[in-house]
């Protein structure tokens, strides 16, 4: 090979060491918000890692309420990209290119979300950043953080396409007895499940092409080491049927 080519080849890849990984109530990408801050009760953390795992990274930090999170799509990481993806705004049906969404399945598979920053601790040499709004798998490698920045960051009357309304929370969410029996035994750990579990059902996680339909199933979904079953009872209600803790 020339001298050249390995010039080209040094320039044109890279690698990348994660700098923090992700604790998250989100087990499964099942029920995960589609963008960060539409689930205010999402409370997660970034735990640094290796040589990042510095509490000298992060001084001064705590100045900036929210934060730009850069992390990789590992869970569909291995199932590659494609050119065209069907986004779930546009119903699941129409393809659009993959630079004009937000899909997971690119061809680096990059996500941003900006989140809230809540604290700083560094405990016994270990610093985590706790963050909420957040719309990231539990151990979602982090490969950069950095301040989110209003007034060169947001852009309020930018054109955002199929994107530009926020999706609706349309869905009022119900706990029926055993629901409320179970609630109660797992609030003392958790303490704002309820309303974790309420804005994420309120988003409606069901497909694309079961929204704005009514569904005899049974859903299941995991919050923390919780399974939590739920149906659509009318058009626009949610009924929570129960909480069950999952054995690891
Ligand atoms: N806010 C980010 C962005 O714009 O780059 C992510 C948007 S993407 C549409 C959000 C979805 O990514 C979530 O609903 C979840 O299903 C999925 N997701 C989150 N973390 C992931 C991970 N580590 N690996 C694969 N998929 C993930």
């Amino acid at each position: 090979m020339s001298k050249s080519c390995d010039t080209t080849d040094e320039i044109q890849s890279f690698k990348f060491d994660a700098i923090g990984i992700i604790e998250s109530p989100y087990q499964e990408k099942f029920a995960i918000p589609r963008q960060p801050n539409l689930v205010s009760a999402a409370k997660g953390k970034v735990v640094l890692v290796g040589e990042a795992n510095n509490h000298e990274l992060v001084r001064d930090i705590e100045q900036f309420s929210h934060l730009w999170l850069l992390f990789v799509f590992h869970g569909t990481q291995e199932q590659g990209w494609k050119p065209l993806v069907r986004p779930p705004r546009l119903g699941g049906n129409v393809k659009t290119g993959v630079l004009a969404t937000r899909s997971t399945f690119r061809p680096n598979p990059i996500g941003m979300s900006v989140v809230k920053l809540d604290k700083v601790v560094t405990e016994k040499q270990q610093t985590v950043l706790h963050i909420s709004g957040l719309d990231l798998l539990n151990g979602t490698p982090i490969i950069d953080i950095k301040p989110y920045v209003p007034y060169s960051d947001a852009i309020i009357d930018a054109d955002a396409g199929f994107a530009q309304q926020q999706p609706e929370a349309g869905l009022t969410v119900e706990f029926s007895k055993k629901a409320q029996t179970d609630l109660a035994q797992y609030t003392q750990k958790y303490s704002e499940l309820a309303l974790l579990i309420e804005q994420v059902l309120a988003q409606d996680p069901r497909p694309a092409y079961k929204q704005g339909k009514t569904d005899d199933k049974i859903y299941g979904m995991s919050l923390y080491d919780l399974n939590i079953q739920w149906q659509l009872i009318t058009l626009d209600t949610v009924l929570v049927l129960n909480i069950t803790q999952v054995n690891k």
